[in-house]
């Protein structure tokens, strides 16, 4: 069975919509709104939180999630009025 070319899940028989490219390459969607993420948005289905894609990333620790939790890491703290407390 064919699967979601952007959340990744498998289609039922009867089910869902095939897109083929001008090269001949052929894109499955279960749901329009997939398919607009995809084609009409152009969103990376591995940086899109509800997909199967996202979650494999997020499983593999090579995801935006690490990437964004590193960031808020390195943020230094807030000492402002702390320090000028301290001074004083
Ligand atoms: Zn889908």
């Amino acid at each position: 069975m064919a699967k979601c070319s952007f959340c990744g899940d498998t289609l039922r028989p009867g089910t869902g919509i095939m897109f083929v490219k001008k090269e001949g390459a052929a894109l499955f969607f279960c749901s329009r709104k997939c398919e607009r993420n995809l084609r009409g948005m152009g969103r990376n289905p591995a940086a899109t939180r509800w997909t199967s894609a996202f979650q494999k990333e997020k499983e593999h620790g090579k995801g935006i999630e690490k990437g964004k939790a590193e960031k808020q890491a390195k943020k230094p703290e807030h000492k402002g009025k702390q320090a000028k407390k301290g001074k004083r």
